[in-house]
């Protein structure tokens, strides 16, 4: 399968993401856009996993676009809480998206916990028009910190430290947050299935 026209429409209205994806896609010859460029609603994420949202959003756009959609359905897994708020990292954040209140409502359910573990997780999906698609995961372990600290990337990335660094997500320059992102690891395991990215 080839990318029709060599334009691809990231499935999403994140600024956060579009950016990071953008950035990913620098180094390729495609032209990228986003639902935004095409007035596309969001479709509704009822999937039970990242893998499933991440389909269910790349079809939706692929199918209203006729091109190929890439999407990316990621949340953030702490294992004290059994895996929340995982698929529904998006939704804790409300209407407004108020990550600050997100990360606030965490904090309130990880105050009596001893374990801090927790994870970032991506699923991309690659969707041509007629369905055929390929869908992969990434995943980076780290630590709930509290409080958040630094204002560098976007959602929850103040409060999660990867393993092995002193910094949070937020603390650290892009370039090196997306060469060891689950986001960065997703798109590693999708190269190595399409020879063409
Ligand atoms: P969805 O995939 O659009 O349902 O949203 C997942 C949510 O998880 C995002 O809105 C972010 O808040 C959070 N998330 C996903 N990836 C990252 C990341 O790289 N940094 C911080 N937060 C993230």
């Amino acid at each position: 399968m080839k990318i029709i026209k060599n334009k691809i429409v990231i499935a999403s209205h994140n600024e956060g993401k579009i950016i990071e994806i953008k950035e990913i896609f620098d180094d390729f010859k495609y032209q990228v856009y986003s639902s935004k460029d095409f007035n596309l609603q969001e479709p509704k994420e009822n999937g039970s996993s990242f893998e499933e949202n991440a389909l269910i959003k790349a079809k939706f756009t692929a199918q209203k676009t006729n091109l190929v959609s890439l999407s990316d359905d990621s949340g953030l897994c702490i294992d004290a809480l059994n895996g929340q708020p995982g698929v529904y990292s998006a939704r804790i954040a409300g209407k407004e998206k108020d990550f600050n209140l997100a990360m606030n409502t965490l904090q309130k359910k990880m105050i009596n916990k001893s374990n801090k573990t927790c994870k970032f997780v991506c699923a991309l999906s690659l969707c041509w028009p007629n369905g055929y698609n390929i869908t992969v995961k990434g995943e980076i372990s780290g630590h709930f910190v509290w409080p958040p600290r630094g204002n560098l990337g976007f959602g929850y990335d103040p409060i999660f430290q990867p393993n092995g660094m002193q910094e949070t997500f937020a603390e650290i320059e892009p370039k090196i947050k997306h060469s060891i992102s689950h986001r960065y690891r997703a798109f590693q395991n999708l190269k190595m299935k399409i020879n063409f990215l």
